[in-house]
């Protein structure tokens, strides 16, 4: 298939990771954080770990929309199911998210809540057409690669005149988060040497905006697709700039990320959201300017004014190292739940139920397995679709 049997050659793997372990530096060590969920899945799922010098070590980074969701929001969007009796509708991964006293939307919805899944944000345009009677609430999610097609939606329901349609929104920036975690990189935080910044974040947001981290923090940046060998070749050019001496923003994925980005999609967003002054993130903490809501010229659509909930203060499932996780100063099978009674089918935390979550890369892959004794084997070429991010 084009475009992703050639970023899976076998071959070119292998040559890359000889010039990668020729290049290392035996004495000195190469921390590359992958920012994206999409990112660790391709590296587990092909892996590339095992591909790389023992020197270089991949750290993941909390660029999991579903992971970063803050309890409380889940809290809050069952409130909103439950106390307003409203149809609420969001994306598969989500519906299994533990809540507080380990619900989720699965069991609110097996409880008869109103909750449906939905695959795009036309499915809920076509919900609330079909059912005018009732209100439909959009649980929006994810980072700066999702949010134009909720822009979309909104100027749609406006443009319609649908007044049973309304945004839960809880859509995060990814710049915050890279600064939250980098300002607390140190002795008591994570180490780290460089970063492989987002692939499909960055298509919308361009090149540009990532230059404060080698500015303010001496940390070069790579952004990289999210196949192995845009991950190999990436981790190649972090090593060449630490090796160098340099330490500036560099494009690897440049068939599809330029250094302005999206402009018209920007300009929707720009139009249809305004900034949070701040918003939670679980293990970072409340962040400023990290998050977005409906901006004033459409706060009548937006479900948090609409439908005001009561809902008691969050209680994390108590050994749950997500939020170590997603600062990278842990890995999975440090948190005891792992594995038992964690695990995909029975998740613990929101680490184990996405689709780009670290634990459920870690799980699914099996890789945890043998860690010790990596294989060094190229990956085999897959025709397994690519991660979202
Ligand atoms: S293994 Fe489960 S309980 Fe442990 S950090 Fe991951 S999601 Fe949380």
């Amino acid at each position: 298939m084009k475009y992703i049997d050639e970023f899976r050659d076998k071959g070119l793997a292998r040559r890359l990771a000889e010039t990668i372990a020729a290049e290392a530096h035996p004495g000195r060590d190469y921390r590359l954080m992958e920012f994206c969920g999409g990112h660790t899945h391709a590296i587990f799922r092909y892996g590339v770990q095992h591909l790389m010098p023992p020197n270089l070590r991949f750290i993941h980074g909390p660029g999991c929309p579903v992971c970063v969701l803050p309890m409380a929001r889940i809290d809050h969007a069952i409130a909103l199911a439950t106390q307003h009796d409203v149809t609420l509708c969001t994306y598969g991964d989500l519906m299994r998210v533990p809540a507080s006293e380990r619900r989720s939307l699965l069991k609110a919805k097996a409880d008869g809540a109103d909750i449906r899944m939905i695959y795009s944000t036309q499915d809920v345009l076509r919900i609330a057409r079909e059912n005018p009677e009732r209100q439909v609430v959009f649980f929006a999610i994810g980072f700066e690669t999702t949010t134009p097609p909720t822009a979309v939606a909104v100027k749609t329901a406006r443009a319609e005149g649908l007044t049973n349609f309304s945004v839960f929104c809880n859509h995060v920036l990814t710049p915050s988060a890279l600064q939250t975690i980098l300002s607390t990189a140190g002795p008591d935080g994570v180490q780290l040497d460089g970063i492989l910044g987002p692939s499909h974040v960055s298509t919308l947001i361009g090149s540009r905006p990532y230059r404060f981290v080698p500015e303010r923090f001496g940390v070069p940046v790579v952004i990289a697709g999210f196949e192995p060998l845009d991950v190999m070749q990436s981790a190649l050019m972090l090593v060449r700039q630490l090796n160098e001496g340099r330490c500036e923003v560099e494009n690897q994925y440049t068939r599809a990320v330029s250094e302005e980005g999206n402009r018209k999609a920007q300009a929707l967003i720009e139009e249809v959201f305004r900034i949070r002054p701040e918003f939670e993130w679980r293990g970072l903490g409340f962040l400023p300017n990290s998050a977005l809501a409906l901006a004033d010229a459409y706060a009548d659509l937006d479900a948090e004014q609409r439908f005001p909930v009561e809902i008691a203060p969050a209680k994390e499932i108590k050994g749950c190292e997500c939020p170590a996780i997603l600062r990278g100063v842990k890995t999975p099978t440090e948190c005891k739940l792992f594995g038992n009674p964690c695990t995909p089918d029975n998740p613990m935390g929101s680490c184990m139920v996405s689709s780009e979550g670290a634990c459920a890369a870690y799980w699914s892959y099996g890789r945890f397995r043998d860690a010790g004794a990596a294989s060094r084997q190229p990956p085999a070429a897959s025709h397994q679709p690519p991660a979202r991010g």
